[in-house]
Protein backbone atom coordinates (compact mmCIF):
# COMPACT_ATOMS: atom_id res chain seq x y z
CA UNK A 1 0.00 0.00 0.00
CA UNK A 2 0.89 3.43 -1.01
CA UNK A 3 1.16 6.17 1.69
CA UNK A 4 1.02 10.03 0.96
CA UNK A 5 -0.29 12.96 3.05
CA UNK A 6 -0.40 16.38 4.19
CA UNK A 7 1.95 17.78 6.49
CA UNK A 8 0.90 21.28 7.93
CA UNK A 9 -0.83 23.28 11.40
CA UNK A 10 -3.80 22.71 11.21
CA UNK A 11 -4.65 19.96 9.45
CA UNK A 12 -7.54 18.88 11.19
CA UNK A 13 -10.34 19.99 8.84
CA UNK A 14 -8.16 19.59 5.29
CA UNK A 15 -10.35 18.38 2.66
CA UNK A 16 -7.82 16.36 1.24
CA UNK A 17 -8.01 13.00 2.40
CA UNK A 18 -11.73 12.63 1.40
CA UNK A 19 -10.64 14.15 -2.18
CA UNK A 20 -7.11 12.15 -3.13
CA UNK A 21 -8.83 8.44 -1.43
CA UNK A 22 -11.69 9.30 -3.63
CA UNK A 23 -9.19 9.39 -6.34
CA UNK A 24 -7.69 5.98 -5.00
CA UNK A 25 -10.88 4.16 -4.64
CA UNK A 26 -11.97 5.26 -8.43
CA UNK A 27 -8.53 4.04 -9.50
CA UNK A 28 -8.91 1.08 -7.56
CA UNK A 29 -5.09 2.19 -6.32
CA UNK A 30 -4.37 0.82 -3.40
CA UNK A 31 -3.48 3.50 -1.21
CA UNK A 32 -4.34 5.56 1.87
CA UNK A 33 -3.87 9.82 2.65
CA UNK A 34 -3.02 10.91 5.99
CA UNK A 35 -2.51 13.93 7.80
CA UNK A 36 -0.09 15.41 10.17
CA UNK A 37 1.07 18.33 12.20
CA UNK A 38 5.08 17.84 12.60
CA UNK A 39 7.37 20.88 14.97
CA UNK A 40 9.49 21.18 12.09
CA UNK A 41 8.99 20.52 8.32
CA UNK A 42 12.24 19.46 7.98
CA UNK A 43 12.91 16.33 10.18
CA UNK A 44 9.09 15.27 9.06
CA UNK A 45 10.33 15.35 5.13
CA UNK A 46 13.11 13.20 6.67
CA UNK A 47 10.90 11.02 8.59
CA UNK A 48 8.83 10.56 6.02
CA UNK A 49 11.64 9.37 3.45
CA UNK A 50 12.94 6.97 5.92
CA UNK A 51 9.18 5.68 6.17
CA UNK A 52 8.77 5.60 2.42
CA UNK A 53 5.88 7.57 2.46
CA UNK A 54 5.40 8.19 -1.83
CA UNK A 55 4.34 11.91 -1.55
CA UNK A 56 3.14 15.05 0.41
CA UNK A 57 1.21 17.82 0.27
CA UNK A 58 2.59 20.76 2.57
CA UNK A 59 0.32 23.60 3.95
CA UNK A 60 0.62 26.54 6.15
CA UNK A 61 2.86 27.67 7.57
CA UNK A 62 5.87 24.76 6.07
CA UNK A 63 5.36 25.72 2.58
CA UNK A 64 8.49 28.12 2.48
CA UNK A 65 10.50 26.18 5.23
CA UNK A 66 10.10 22.72 3.06
CA UNK A 67 11.95 24.70 0.32
CA UNK A 68 15.36 24.11 1.85
CA UNK A 69 14.83 19.76 2.29
CA UNK A 70 13.68 19.15 -1.28
CA UNK A 71 15.08 19.60 -5.10
CA UNK A 72 12.29 22.47 -5.83
CA UNK A 73 11.44 22.41 -9.67
CA UNK A 74 11.35 25.77 -11.81
CA UNK A 75 7.68 26.61 -10.55
CA UNK A 76 8.11 26.05 -6.58
CA UNK A 77 11.94 28.29 -7.03
CA UNK A 78 10.06 31.46 -8.21
CA UNK A 79 7.11 31.25 -6.12
CA UNK A 80 9.50 30.57 -3.07
CA UNK A 81 6.94 28.11 -1.98
CA UNK A 82 6.49 24.01 -2.07
CA UNK A 83 2.77 22.14 -1.31
CA UNK A 84 4.00 18.84 -2.85
CA UNK A 85 6.68 16.72 -2.43
CA UNK A 86 7.86 13.57 -4.71
CA UNK A 87 9.59 11.07 -3.03
CA UNK A 88 10.12 8.74 -5.69
CA UNK A 89 13.88 10.19 -6.72
CA UNK A 90 14.90 9.31 -2.53
CA UNK A 91 17.54 7.03 -3.09
CA UNK A 92 18.28 7.84 -6.54
CA UNK A 93 19.54 9.84 -9.26
CA UNK A 94 19.55 13.33 -7.46
CA UNK A 95 21.67 12.31 -3.82
CA UNK A 96 18.13 10.73 -2.40
CA UNK A 97 16.58 14.05 -2.35
CA UNK A 98 12.98 14.30 -2.55
CA UNK A 99 11.33 16.62 -5.09
CA UNK A 100 9.42 19.92 -4.41
CA UNK A 101 6.48 21.25 -6.81
CA UNK A 102 3.65 24.02 -6.37
CA UNK A 103 0.65 22.72 -7.94
CA UNK A 104 -0.84 25.88 -6.66
CA UNK A 105 -0.18 27.15 -10.09
CA UNK A 106 -1.48 24.44 -12.14
CA UNK A 107 -4.22 24.50 -10.27
CA UNK A 108 -5.35 28.02 -11.30
CA UNK A 109 -4.47 27.21 -14.63
CA UNK A 110 -6.44 24.37 -15.29
CA UNK A 111 -9.45 26.07 -12.67
CA UNK A 112 -9.88 28.41 -15.71
CA UNK A 113 -9.05 25.94 -18.31
CA UNK A 114 -11.77 23.75 -17.13
CA UNK A 115 -14.10 26.72 -17.33
CA UNK A 116 -12.81 27.57 -21.16
CA UNK A 117 -11.33 30.73 -19.95
CA UNK A 118 -7.87 31.68 -22.43
CA UNK A 119 -6.53 34.31 -20.31
CA UNK A 120 -4.22 35.08 -22.97
CA UNK A 121 -4.24 39.00 -24.23
CA UNK A 122 -6.63 39.39 -21.05
CA UNK A 123 -6.23 42.22 -18.57
CA UNK A 124 -6.53 40.76 -14.96
CA UNK A 125 -7.40 42.60 -11.66
CA UNK A 126 -5.76 40.14 -8.33
CA UNK A 127 -6.72 41.55 -5.33
CA UNK A 128 -4.35 40.01 -2.81
CA UNK A 129 -0.54 39.44 -2.79
CA UNK A 130 -0.46 36.63 0.22
CA UNK A 131 0.76 33.34 -0.34
CA UNK A 132 -2.23 32.03 -2.73
CA UNK A 133 -1.71 35.86 -4.49
CA UNK A 134 1.86 34.58 -5.23
CA UNK A 135 0.72 31.87 -6.93
CA UNK A 136 -2.28 33.07 -8.60
CA UNK A 137 -0.44 36.31 -10.26
CA UNK A 138 2.05 33.91 -12.05
CA UNK A 139 -0.56 31.45 -13.51
CA UNK A 140 -2.57 34.28 -15.00
CA UNK A 141 0.79 35.97 -16.37
CA UNK A 142 2.45 32.30 -17.60
CA UNK A 143 -1.04 32.11 -19.33
CA UNK A 144 -0.72 35.54 -21.33
CA UNK A 145 -2.64 37.93 -18.80
CA UNK A 146 -1.52 41.42 -18.03
CA UNK A 147 -2.04 41.62 -14.25
CA UNK A 148 -2.68 44.59 -11.96
CA UNK A 149 -2.40 43.18 -8.86
CA UNK A 150 -4.48 45.16 -5.72
CA UNK A 151 -3.34 44.81 -2.11
CA UNK A 152 -4.69 46.55 1.19
CA UNK A 153 -0.65 46.78 1.99
CA UNK A 154 -0.09 48.63 -1.24
CA UNK A 155 3.63 48.26 -0.72
CA UNK A 156 3.13 43.82 -0.93
CA UNK A 157 1.28 43.98 -4.11
CA UNK A 158 4.18 46.30 -5.76
CA UNK A 159 6.56 43.93 -4.35
CA UNK A 160 4.92 40.89 -5.68
CA UNK A 161 4.52 43.00 -9.50
CA UNK A 162 8.16 43.71 -9.35
CA UNK A 163 8.51 39.04 -9.60
CA UNK A 164 6.03 38.72 -11.99
CA UNK A 165 5.93 39.39 -16.07
CA UNK A 166 3.20 42.32 -17.04
CA UNK A 167 2.26 42.95 -13.82
CA UNK A 168 1.83 46.28 -12.15
CA UNK A 169 1.22 46.93 -8.08
CA UNK A 170 -1.50 49.17 -6.44
CA UNK A 171 -3.47 49.88 -3.68
CA UNK A 172 -7.14 48.79 -3.20
CA UNK A 173 -8.56 52.19 -4.38
CA UNK A 174 -7.54 51.85 -7.60
CA UNK A 175 -9.56 48.79 -7.76
CA UNK A 176 -12.97 49.93 -9.20
CA UNK A 177 -11.20 52.29 -11.89
CA UNK A 178 -9.04 49.17 -13.13
CA UNK A 179 -12.30 47.05 -13.20
CA UNK A 180 -13.90 49.32 -15.85
CA UNK A 181 -11.28 48.02 -18.81
CA UNK A 182 -10.94 43.73 -17.09
CA UNK A 183 -11.63 41.21 -18.38
CA UNK A 184 -10.38 38.99 -15.40
CA UNK A 185 -11.24 40.03 -11.29
CA UNK A 186 -9.28 37.43 -9.12
CA UNK A 187 -9.71 37.40 -5.49
CA UNK A 188 -6.35 36.28 -3.23
CA UNK A 189 -7.55 37.74 0.25
CA UNK A 190 -9.34 36.08 2.43
CA UNK A 191 -12.59 38.39 2.50
CA UNK A 192 -15.38 36.62 2.46
CA UNK A 193 -13.82 33.31 4.10
CA UNK A 194 -17.14 32.34 6.48
CA UNK A 195 -17.97 35.42 6.42
CA UNK A 196 -20.76 37.52 3.93
CA UNK A 197 -18.91 40.56 2.92
CA UNK A 198 -16.99 40.89 -0.27
CA UNK A 199 -13.80 42.61 -1.05
CA UNK A 200 -15.00 44.71 -3.98
CA UNK A 201 -17.97 47.02 -4.31
CA UNK A 202 -20.74 44.90 -6.10
CA UNK A 203 -21.14 48.27 -8.18
CA UNK A 204 -17.73 48.02 -9.53
CA UNK A 205 -18.36 44.45 -11.20
CA UNK A 206 -20.27 43.72 -14.65
CA UNK A 207 -21.04 41.18 -17.23
CA UNK A 208 -18.20 41.22 -19.47
CA UNK A 209 -15.79 39.70 -15.90
CA UNK A 210 -14.63 36.49 -15.38
CA UNK A 211 -14.76 36.11 -11.76
CA UNK A 212 -12.20 33.70 -9.57
CA UNK A 213 -12.32 33.65 -5.88
CA UNK A 214 -9.55 31.69 -4.41
CA UNK A 215 -11.72 31.41 -0.85
CA UNK A 216 -14.15 27.97 -1.35
CA UNK A 217 -15.40 28.51 2.15
CA UNK A 218 -18.18 29.24 1.68
CA UNK A 219 -18.49 27.55 -2.26
CA UNK A 220 -20.67 30.79 -3.19
CA UNK A 221 -18.81 33.90 -1.61
CA UNK A 222 -20.35 37.53 -1.33
CA UNK A 223 -18.69 38.43 -4.22
CA UNK A 224 -19.03 35.47 -6.14
CA UNK A 225 -23.32 36.15 -5.62
CA UNK A 226 -22.69 39.34 -6.66
CA UNK A 227 -20.53 38.79 -9.95
CA UNK A 228 -23.10 36.67 -11.09
CA UNK A 229 -25.98 38.80 -10.34
CA UNK A 230 -23.80 41.58 -12.27
CA UNK A 231 -23.81 39.06 -15.32
CA UNK A 232 -20.18 37.64 -14.97
CA UNK A 233 -19.34 34.13 -15.15
CA UNK A 234 -17.80 32.92 -12.18
CA UNK A 235 -15.24 30.18 -10.87
CA UNK A 236 -15.19 29.27 -7.30
CA UNK A 237 -12.35 28.00 -5.44
CA UNK A 238 -13.23 24.83 -4.76
CA UNK A 239 -12.03 24.05 -8.54
CA UNK A 240 -8.23 25.60 -7.49
CA UNK A 241 -8.67 23.32 -4.62
CA UNK A 242 -9.08 20.24 -6.57
CA UNK A 243 -7.21 20.95 -9.49
CA UNK A 244 -3.99 21.68 -7.10
CA UNK A 245 -5.03 18.39 -5.71
CA UNK A 246 -5.14 16.31 -9.06
CA UNK A 247 -1.92 17.68 -10.26
CA UNK A 248 -0.33 16.19 -7.42
CA UNK A 249 -2.36 12.94 -7.52
CA UNK A 250 -1.38 12.81 -11.06
CA UNK A 251 2.65 13.15 -10.32
CA UNK A 252 2.54 10.89 -7.72
CA UNK A 253 0.75 7.85 -9.12
CA UNK A 254 1.56 8.70 -12.72
CA UNK A 255 -2.05 8.19 -13.67
CA UNK A 256 -5.21 11.06 -15.26
CA UNK A 257 -6.86 12.20 -12.00
CA UNK A 258 -10.49 10.61 -11.91
CA UNK A 259 -11.09 14.69 -11.60
CA UNK A 260 -15.35 14.26 -11.39
CA UNK A 261 -14.80 11.28 -8.64
CA UNK A 262 -12.28 13.80 -7.03
CA UNK A 263 -14.57 16.57 -7.51
CA UNK A 264 -17.74 15.17 -6.13
CA UNK A 265 -15.82 14.17 -2.62
CA UNK A 266 -14.58 17.39 -2.19
CA UNK A 267 -17.70 18.97 -3.03
CA UNK A 268 -19.93 17.02 -0.80
CA UNK A 269 -17.52 18.36 2.37
CA UNK A 270 -18.51 22.21 1.28
CA UNK A 271 -21.08 24.32 1.49
P1 LIG B 1 -2.20 35.25 3.34
O1 LIG B 1 -0.86 34.87 2.78
O2 LIG B 1 -2.36 35.46 4.78
O3 LIG B 1 -2.68 36.58 2.53
C1 LIG B 1 -3.89 37.19 2.89
C2 LIG B 1 -4.22 38.29 1.89
O4 LIG B 1 -5.51 38.80 2.21
C3 LIG B 1 -3.25 39.47 1.93
O5 LIG B 1 -3.14 40.02 0.65
C4 LIG B 1 -4.01 40.45 2.88
O6 LIG B 1 -3.65 41.79 2.69
C5 LIG B 1 -5.42 40.21 2.42
N1 LIG B 1 -6.41 40.59 3.43
C6 LIG B 1 -6.67 39.95 4.61
N2 LIG B 1 -7.67 40.58 5.26
C7 LIG B 1 -8.05 41.64 4.48
C8 LIG B 1 -9.02 42.65 4.60
N3 LIG B 1 -9.83 42.70 5.67
N4 LIG B 1 -9.15 43.54 3.60
C9 LIG B 1 -8.34 43.49 2.51
N5 LIG B 1 -7.39 42.55 2.33
C10 LIG B 1 -7.25 41.63 3.31
O7 LIG B 1 -3.29 34.14 2.94
P2 LIG B 1 -3.29 33.16 1.69
O8 LIG B 1 -2.64 31.90 2.06
O9 LIG B 1 -2.80 33.91 0.50
O10 LIG B 1 -4.84 32.82 1.53
C11 LIG B 1 -5.77 33.80 1.05
C12 LIG B 1 -7.13 33.11 0.81
O11 LIG B 1 -6.97 32.15 -0.24
C13 LIG B 1 -7.64 32.32 2.04
O12 LIG B 1 -9.04 32.48 2.12
C14 LIG B 1 -7.31 30.87 1.70
O13 LIG B 1 -8.22 29.95 2.27
C15 LIG B 1 -7.48 30.89 0.18
N6 LIG B 1 -6.70 29.85 -0.49
C16 LIG B 1 -7.37 29.05 -1.34
C17 LIG B 1 -6.70 28.06 -2.03
C18 LIG B 1 -7.47 27.18 -2.96
O14 LIG B 1 -6.93 26.15 -3.38
N7 LIG B 1 -8.68 27.55 -3.34
C19 LIG B 1 -5.32 27.90 -1.86
C20 LIG B 1 -4.65 28.76 -0.97
C21 LIG B 1 -5.37 29.74 -0.30
P3 LIG B 1 -2.42 42.44 3.55
O15 LIG B 1 -1.17 42.02 2.83
O16 LIG B 1 -2.68 43.89 3.49
O17 LIG B 1 -2.50 41.87 4.95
Amino acid sequence: MDVYGLIGNPVGHSLSPPMHEAGYEELEIDARYVTYEPEDAGAAIEAAADLGIAGLNVTIPFKQDVLDHVEPDETAERIGAVNTVDFSSVGSTNGGRPTGHNTDVAGVRRSFAHHDVDLDGTTAVQIGAGGAGRAIAFALADAGASVHVANRTASKAHDLASDVPRAEGHGLEAVPDLLADADVLANATSVGMDDDVSPVDADALHEDLVVFDAVYSPIETRLLADAAAAGADTIDGAWMLLFQGVAAFERWTGEAAPVEAMNAALRSHLE
